[in-house]
């Protein structure tokens, strides 16, 4: 099996309802996603996908959707607040985590029709989350 990962580099806003500690404020993060292919065969360049068609395909929705957005919970009251203040945000059916944000992104690939395998989301220089499906045998 061979894989190839191509990492990509993105800000957003969020904050975490419910959350105990400082992440149910207002904060910023500057991210780095790493989304891994795989394949059992190389292409006819002797490549799983190559790197700037990944870039150019996460581009789609990582520049256009996540970067410099502001991400919210869909039960956040912010949501309304900004709204009504004409801001860029985007709302989500889940809590903006680093795990929801690197399934997101994950979902895109997959739809866009490349062999995703994983996509990990480093938050912070010692913090990831990663998000890849169960594979039955
Ligand atoms: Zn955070």
């Amino acid at each position: 099996m061979y894989s190839i990962t191509k990492e990509v580099y993105f800000c957003y806003g969020h904050r975490l309802m419910n959350h105990p500690g400082k992440c149910k404020n207002i904060h910023g993060h500057s991210v780095k996603a790493a989304i891994t292919l795989e394949a059992e065969r190389l292409n006819g360049q002797g490549m799983v996908c190559d790197f700037s068609d990944i870039a150019a395909a996460s581009a789609e929705f990582i520049d256009a959707e996540l970067d410099h957005n502001f991400l919210l919970h869909q039960d956040d009251p912010l949501v309304e607040m900004l709204r009504q203040a004409n801001e860029r945000f985007m709302v989500l059916r889940e809590h903006p985590t680093s795990e929801c944000i690197a399934k997101l992104i994950y979902d895109f690939i997959q739809a866009k029709g490349y062999p995703v395998r994983e996509v990990t989301l480093w938050e912070t220089a010692s913090s990831c989350a990663s998000f890849r499906e169960v594979r039955h045998a």
